[in-house]
């Protein structure tokens, strides 16, 4: 059903995506990025592909971690080691190529992964593993990677450049709604970067545009048997990510009732982006008010640097550094929350619910 309002894993409950679809499963880089806003598909993409594809894979939600401030390798460990398990269940002969790995203990059939310093299971090793086993392809998934840059103790860049050059059958894919922070955690552009220079499978999910929203809606409408009519006014206060085309769609269903429907979607959305406002401030504790006051300032209408600079001024009372005001600005459009509009020269709300979410 298109109006599900968790994350797809088949191709039919899925709208107009086959091209981006069919990109991700070409895997035609070792490394796939798939980048877009949070709530644009990015989940759904990934699980439709593995399913698709029916290769074995290891699927890592790093969403889990994101209100800490701080991700420490053994929490990784641990999420590989369930990973690994149901791999192991799946295909038991995974198992004889694990024995003997550093780090790695096998009782009977179960696989444990140490991480006591001294003898911890080191990532690199487990990549070469799992190309040795597999006879065609194995895909590691990482969904919301930018969250890595906040792991601790360990630098997976390395493994992952290794893997990019020598593992033929390692396949890496990554999503990112923070996609300024996934590019500057890879450091693709960055010299000094271990992944410095490489080509990688970049797919982009856009929110839905004025037409494809509307044929999106009378789609899951249709698929229900419900009859609607007020399409211009929904994308009109929703706008195009499908995630909250998705809601509205659900409520609807239930409610038979615009305002109602329009209503709860908005609640819905409150939570969901203040939850994730919050987590991004968590790791920026000492400016969460410039934050919260910058924020206010664009969601109340796209602004100019120093309109920005002077609403935070007058907030506090006291006169703040560009440097500061440019490092805030940037850390907001590396985490989704902002964009530039270069033309006009202003900040904007990276998309519609942001605005509405923060405005007064
Ligand atoms: P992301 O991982 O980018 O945040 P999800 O894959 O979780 O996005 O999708 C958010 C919501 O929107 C889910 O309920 C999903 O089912 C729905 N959705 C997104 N894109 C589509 C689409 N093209 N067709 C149908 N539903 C979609
Ligand atoms: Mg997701």
């Amino acid at each position: 059903m298109l109006f599900d309002p968790t994350p797809k894993d088949n191709r039919e409950d899925f709208f107009n995506r086959d091209e981006e679809i069919n990109r991700v499963r070409s895997l035609s880089s070792p490394i796939t990025l798939v980048l877009g806003l949070r709530r644009t598909g990015k989940s759904s993409i990934i699980k439709i592909a593995l399913n698709e594809l029916s290769l074995p894979y290891i699927y890592l939600d790093l969403r889990k971690f994101e209100d800490r401030a701080y991700i420490s390798f053994k929490d990784l460990l641990l999420e590989l080691e369930r990973e690994v398990k149901k791999l192991t269940r799946k295909f038991p002969s995974l198992v004889d190529f694990l024995k003997g790995v550093k780090g790695v203990s096998i009782a009977g059939n179960e696989v444990r992964f140490n991480w006591g310093v001294k003898n911890r299971l080191n990532f690199s090793d487990l990549l070469e593993t799992l190309n040795d086993w597999s006879k065609d392809r194995v895909i590691i998934a990482f969904d919301e990677a930018q969250d890595l840059i906040n792991l601790r103790g360990v630098n997976l860049l390395y493994p992952l450049a290794y893997t990019f050059d020598n593992l033929k059958k390692v396949r890496i894919i990554m999503s990112g709604s923070e996609m300024r922070l996934l590019y500057r955690f890879l450091g693709v552009e960055n010299p000094k970067s271990p992944l410095f220079g490489r080509a990688m499978n970049e797919v982009e999910l856009r929110p839905f545009d004025h037409e494809k929203s509307i044929e999106f809606l009378r789609r899951g409408f249709k698929e229900v048997n419900v009859e609607f009519r007020e399409y211009e006014r929904v994308y009109e206060e929703l706008g195009g990510i499908p995630g909250w085309l998705t809601y509205f769609g659900y409520y609807f269903i239930q409610t038979r009732n615009l305002e109602e429907s329009m209503d709860r979607t908005l609640e819905r959305a409150k939570g969901l982006v203040m939850e994730e406002f919050n987590n991004f401030l968590s790791k920026r504790l000492i400016a969460k008010e410039r934050y919260m006051v910058i924020m206010k300032r664009i969601a109340n209408g796209c602004s100019r640097w120093s309109e920005i600079k002077t609403a935070v001024e007058i907030h506090e009372g006291r006169e703040i550094s560009d440097s500061e005001i440019y490092n805030y600005l940037n850390n907001l459009m590396d985490s989704s929350w902002i964009v530039k509009d270069e033309e006009k020269n202003e900040y904007c709300p990276a998309e519609k619910l942001i605005g509405r979410v923060f405005r007064v």
